[in-house]
This record gives C-alpha cells, structure tokens and sequence, in this order.
C-alpha cells in the first residue's frame, strides 16, 4: 500500500458490549501502524466523541497487548444522547478535527452504524459551520473534506443482514450452552421441564442455535412464530421425549419470540403451559446479561482480528467519493457490503416481523437459517418410534481416525434422524476392527440422549485403516450383518479407509453400498470439507491454554514455544496464532529455514532489548519440520538470547481432542449428520451404491464423489490440496511485527 503517512484512524466502540470488540479493536490499531497511519481510540463510544480532550487518544502498538482474551471493550462504549442532536455531532467533528481523524472504524450495532451514517452525510456541512464560527481555519477545513467511515458489527444476537455472525455472537452461543448443559444436568436429576429465555429481539439466532447445540425439545424465534395450536403440538412433543426416556425437557425462548397474532410469547407464559398440560415442575431461567459476559471465544478472537485487519484496508482506500462499507464474514471468507444497505434490510427484517410477514423475514436472514430451522424441527419431531417398513434398512455408523468433539452430536443426530426414515441405525464399537469382529449394536432414540454435549467418542474410534487381508472380513462382515449403507464419521484414516473400499469394489461387491464421510477431525485436514468437525473445539482449548501460558508469564521477559497439533496441516497452529496473538507461527506448508530461524532470534533480541515487557509467543504446527523440534527451536531461542530473556516450551498434546463440544461443532456435526442420512436414504431409495464425502465448502453443505477426493488430497502430506485459511498468514505477520517509526512518532 502507498505510503499513508498522514491519514488518522479513529476507532470506537458503541451500542452494546460484544465480546471479541477488542480482538478487533487491537486489530485496529496494529494494522492502522503497520500501514504507517495514526491510530486513535474514541473511549465511551460517540459520548468520548462529542466530549472530545482525553477521551481521544493516539495508541501505540503495545497499547493494546494483552488485550484478546478480555470480554467487553476496553475502550468503553456508551449509548450517547448528545450525539443523536445535530449540537452534539458538530462538537463531536470539531474534536475529531482537532486531532486530524476524518478517517472511523466503528464497532457497534445498526444504531451505531445508522448514526455514523448521518454523521458523515452531514460532515461537509458541520466542517463549513465549524469555520464559520471560526473554530477551525480555512486550510484545516478543506483538508478535511469528507467524513470516510467503515463498520464491523458488534452485536451479540447476530441480528445484521450481510455477514453470516456478528462479533460477539459466537461467545454469546458459549454462554448460553454453558447454562444449558449445566441445566440439562439439574433438570434430568429431577425430571424438571425448564424454560430457557435468550436475548434476540427481533433475531432467533442464539435462540435456534442453542436450541440444536444444546439438544432442547422446542424453540420459540421472533422470525418463524410458530402456528395455532403450538402448545398442544409442543406438549405433545415433549411428552414423546419423555416417554422414549428423556430425563429433562428443555425449551428456549427468544427474548422478542411472538404468536401468529404478533402477541409476545413469554418463558413465563411457557412455563404455564407446561404445568398445566403436563403437570410438570417448571422453572424459568431468563440468561439476560450473563450472555455478554466472559472471554472471547476463539472464533470471535480470529474472526474479529480478520475484520479488523480488513476494516483498516479499506478505511485506509477510501476516498470521499467511496461507498461506506460495513466489514462482515460471508461463507467463511471475510466480505465488504455496502453499510446502509445492510442496515437498511436489517430493519426491514424487524418491520416485516411486525407486519406479520413472517417468510419475508425469514428470507431476509439467508438459506443457512432457514434450513437450520427446518432441521431443528426435523430433529425435534423426530418420533421416537415409527412403525417400520416390512424390510427396513440397514444403517451403519462407525468412526476412524484420531478423537474429535463433536462426534457424538453427529451420530445422535444420524441416529434420531434415520429413526425417523424408517430405518434401522446400527452403531459399531471400536472402529474397522469393531466391524470385523462383529461389534455392532441398535443404536435406539433413548440410546443416544445426551449426546448432544459429551465430548470423545461413545462408540469408540482408532487410526486403524483394514488392510488388504482385512478386506475379506470388512465385506463380510457387511453382509453378515445386512448392513445397506455406512456413515463414517471420521478424520484422515476414515477418509482413506473409505476410499481404499471403493476402489476395491469390483473384487468385493459387498462394497458396493452408498457410503459417506463426515469430516471430523481436530486437524482440519480433510478434503471437501473448510472446516471439520472439532476443529473449533480444539482451537477453544488451544486458545485457552495460551491465556494461561500468558498468565504465567506476565512478570518475566519470556518466549514461549508452544506446539499444537494437526500432523503436517497447519490450520490449528495458524488459526491458534490468530486468536491467541501469536508473534511467530511456523507451519509445514511453509517450512521452516535456518534464515528464518536467525531473522527469529534477531527480532526477539530487539524486541526485548527495547523494553518488550509482553511474552514472545511461537506456535510451531506439529511436524513443522521434521528436525528443528520443539525442543530444538527451544534450545536456539535460549542460547541467542544471551541472557536477554528466557525461553520455555509447551506441547499442548491431547488436551487438544478433549473439552465437550462447542457449539460450532455441534450445529455442524448436526447439519452435516442430517444432509448424510438424507444422501443414504436417497441412494438406497434409487438403488444406487455411489458413495460420497460432504462438507462445509464456500460456506455451504456439499456432497462429493468419493473418486473426486484424489484430485483434491495431498497423499503424502495428508491434508487438502488447496486450504483456504492459508491466505490469512499476512494478517499474522501485520499484526506481529511492530513498524520501526510508531504512532507517536508520527503524532
Ligand atoms: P447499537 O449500536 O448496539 O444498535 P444503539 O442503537 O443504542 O446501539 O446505538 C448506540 C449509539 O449510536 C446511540 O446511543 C447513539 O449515540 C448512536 N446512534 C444510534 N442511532 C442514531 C441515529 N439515528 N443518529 C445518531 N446517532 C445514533
């Protein structure tokens, strides 16, 4: 980028707190200084702005360490009266005037948005009366002839058409599961119902998601309002569950959830319901603020650090012609739209819901929401028991490949969906072992309760691919059992396993059955598929771990090497760099040089030298390279410091495959298991034996071929031939390197 010596960024935060703003706060400001422009903090949102003196302030690089793994803002937020008043907003432009920002980042919700919207419609004008009345002179107001402003949603309920989450959202989700679970486990040794109330005015997504991550019987969404009789139908519902076994009955309400009628639908309301149809002890838990709380998630660290990086881009290219653009995540690639629009169609999501025009809302929110609906109800409805066809069908679920949360949801979710079909769900014990020895059991509806939130792998899983010799006994075993279709739930050694059966399809027509694969994988190493199952639990506990490490290190001048795994793929230890605001990652994909090693050293050395008070964090990808280990680069590090600092190492090993499941990992393994026993159904109903892989890809559930899946693996290397997050390895270095001339230089 073209030298930007003289453009100053101002970033605020305003409306409501959202966990994850000050990931992107940092983000902010250390890429704002690596591109050489000057970065001020707005402190208490809009309100700092119109009261202007300290509460603008230029922040260097090291003003925002230490900050990722810390919930709110620290930079402070407000709602601001004054700055609704046109009196307010001209104070609030003479003050950023003063300080040279004509350049904003705001952080906040479609209030916020919406006001730095009018606030740069209305600059020119406030500019010109500002020199009227003298407060600024003539060359001061014509370099500052446009107000040019770029958005990133802060907002915990996800509520903005034109990015797939908000920040805060995700963590919000981690709140509201932690309390679930905790309930799960109250209400099932009582037998309680509960009510669980969530916030979302006018948007269900909490409410949807943590109905399905948390397995609960029903949900109530301000969008989608359910039709007559729905207490009846709910009743009804959970009446079933209970009879199949269930110990606890859950339903979550959105804070704005109406009727039909556009009558609001309270827990309390529920609550009556259920007692009084059931004759069941019911509690309600209103969560209410408790959802803001608490660190970040690591989604919301990396996912912010990204929009933050990018924000910086594009306020810094703007010229006062541009269109503001708001900074958003789509598909899971970070994505620019332009800001009013998406404002303007998230009102409209909240008028339509007032005029009862419940599809036109739902549109609003996008295909993935909506099918995330239907599949919550598809999963709810799921009967207990349905009367069998004269020749059900036979399916099998087994794992292979290293342990992943979320693999548990993932079968509860194909077994109570097969159920439903009119199948007969089989589980195998023990991996291709299992199946050869015959460990195979009915998996029923009651079998699998609770499933939703245990972490490892109830029926069991290794690295074991069947060998040639194995092959006679895996084809056995398979018509022995009248198994019609197989699932495989499952990381590399699944994948390869499978593939190795279709080829060998013609010599064992036992074979010939659809098969399919589900990515799970902590290593997010498979093909087919942006993201697997586990890798987001994983990269919680990773980021977790750093905050420790972090913590241990505060009083000393210290580098940590800390190794994550993922085998040859990176993707853990980049993503884990990301959100844990790591100064160096080394990875396979890029190899590691002796040079590097040295220019390593030299940046350490500096760094402490000039006063670095923070930890050096290093993440080093598990087979980096094969010779400079852990151990090694441990050693090198402690000798080049020459007593400038000192060097410790971490290898976070398998705590990386333990943890329950996050509730990414649950709606996905949800989502994926759902499209899986779909695809089984359909091949069997056209009786063909075609076999397939699904995945997250460009953000929606797709389905391969499985002989597609040699043109997009890395044999050797054990890993997607193209990985996308790859791309994201300058946002790492941007924000890891601190610029030789800082902003107070500049300033
Ligand atoms: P959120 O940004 O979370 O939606 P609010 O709607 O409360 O939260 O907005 C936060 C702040 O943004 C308000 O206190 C106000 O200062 C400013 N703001 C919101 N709407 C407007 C508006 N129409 N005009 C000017 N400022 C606004």
């Amino acid at each position: 980028m073209a030298s930007v010596a003289q453009k100053r960024i101002g970033v605020l935060t305003s409306g409501g707190d959202a966990q994850g703003m000050n990931a992107a706060v940092r983000a902010v400001v250390r890429t704002g200084l690596h591109f050489r422009a000057g970065v001020y903090a707005i402190y208490e949102g809009y309100q700092g702005m119109v009261d202007g003196g300290d509460r603008i302030r230029p922040l260097a690089w090291d003003d925002v360490g230490s900050i990722l793994h810390r919930g709110g803002t620290v930079i402070g937020t407000a709602r601001s009266a004054d700055f609704r008043e046109r009196a307010g907003r001209l104070r609030a432009a003479r003050n950023l005037i003063q300080n040279g920002i004509d350049r904003l980042v705001v952080i906040g919700g479609d209030g916020s948005l919406t006001g730095a919207d009018i606030f740069r419609r209305e600059w020119p004008e406030l500019v010109a009366e500002l020199y009227q009345n003298g407060e600024i002179d003539e060359q001061t107001a014509q370099l500052h002839p446009a107000l040019m402003i770029t958005g990133l949603v802060g907002s915990i309920d996800n509520d903005m058409v034109g990015t797939d989450m908000t920040i805060g959202a995700d963590s919000a989700l981690y709140r509201i599961i932690e309390a679930i679970d905790a309930i799960t486990s109250t209400a099932a040794s009582h037998q309680r119902s509960f009510v669980v109330e969530v916030m979302g005015r006018h948007c269900g997504y909490l409410a949807l998601m943590s109905a399905i991550a948390g397995g609960t019987d029903y949900v109530l969404i301000p969008e989608n309002p359910p039709s007559e009789g729905w207490e009846t139908q709910m009743c009804e519902l959970l009446r079933h569950g209970r009879a199949a076994g269930r110990r606890d009955s859950i339903v979550v309400v959105a804070e704005g959830a109406c009727d039909r009628d556009g009558k609001p639908i309270s827990a309390d309301y529920v609550r009556q319901v259920l007692e009084e149809r059931l004759g069941e002890d019911t509690r309600v838990t209103i969560l209410g603020h408790v959802q803001r709380g608490g660190t970040p998630s690591a989604f919301d660290r990396w996912m912010s650090t990204l929009l933050g990086y990018a924000a910086v881009e594009e306020v810094l290219s703007a010229t006062p012609e541009s269109e503001p653009q708001m900074i958003g995540i789509r598909y899971n690639r970070i994505q620019r739209a332009p800001l009013m629009q998406c404002v303007q169609q998230t009102h409209s999501v909240a008028q339509k819901i007032t005029a009862k025009d419940y599809d036109g809302a739902m549109a609003l929110r996008g295909g993935s929401f909506t099918e995330m609906f239907q599949m919550f109800k598809r999963m709810a409805e799921a009967m207990p028991s349905v009367a069998l066809p004269a020749r059900p069908r036979r399916l099998a679920i087994i794992h292979a490949g290293g342990l992943a949360p979320g693999m548990n949801p993932a079968v509860r979710a194909a077994v109570r969906l097969g159920l439903d079909r009119g199948h007969v769900m089989l589980g195998v014990r023990g991996g291709f072992q299992g199946l050869i020895d015959g460990r195979i059991e009915e998996l029923t509806w009651g079998g699998v309760e609770g499933w939703t939130s245990l972490g490892g792998a109830e029926l069991g899983t290794n690295r074991q691919i069947p060998t040639l010799e194995q092959f006679y006994s895996v084809g056995r075993s398979l018509e022995t059992q009248n198994i019609d279709g197989l699932l495989i739930i499952g990381g590399w050694a699944a994948y390869k396993a499978v593939y190795e059966l279709y080829r060998e399809r013609e010599r064992y027509p036992a074979f010939k059955i659809p098969m399919i694969c589900l990515p799970a994988s902590i290593d997010n190493n498979l093909p087919g598929s942006e993201l697997s199952i586990g890798a987001d639990t994983a990269l919680n506990v990773i980021v977790e771990a750093l905050d420790r490490i972090k913590q241990s290190a505060t009083a000393a001048r210290r580098c940590f090497v800390v190794e994550t795994m993922g085998r040859f793929c990176g993707y853990l230890a980049l993503m884990g760099g990301l959100a844990g605001g790591a100064e160096r990652v080394y990875l396979h994909e890029e190899g590691i040089t002796l040079n590097d090693l040295q220019a390593d050293v030299e940046s350490m050395v500096e760094s402490f030298r000039g006063g670095r008070r923070r930890l050096y964090l290093a993440i080093r990808s598990e087979r980096a390279n094969p010779r400079y280990t852990v151990d090694f680069l441990t050693r090198l590090f402690e000798e080049e410091s020459h007593g400038c600092f000192d060097v410790r190492q971490a290898v976070l090993g398998h705590i990386q495959q333990g943890g329950n499941p996050s509730p990414f990992d649950r709606i996905l393994a949800t989502r994926l298991a759902a499209r899986c026993i779909d695809y089984l159904s359909q091949e069997l109903e056209r009786k063909s034996t075609e076999s397939a892989f699904i995945g997250l890809f460009e953000g929606r559930v797709t389905i391969f071929p499985l002989k597609q899946m040699a043109d997009m693996v890395d044999w050797t290397y054990r890993r997607p031939l193209e990985q996308w997050w790859l791309e994201l390895r300058p946002v790492v270095q941007a924000l890891a390197q601190q610029p030789t001339s800082t902003n107070e230089q500049e300033a």
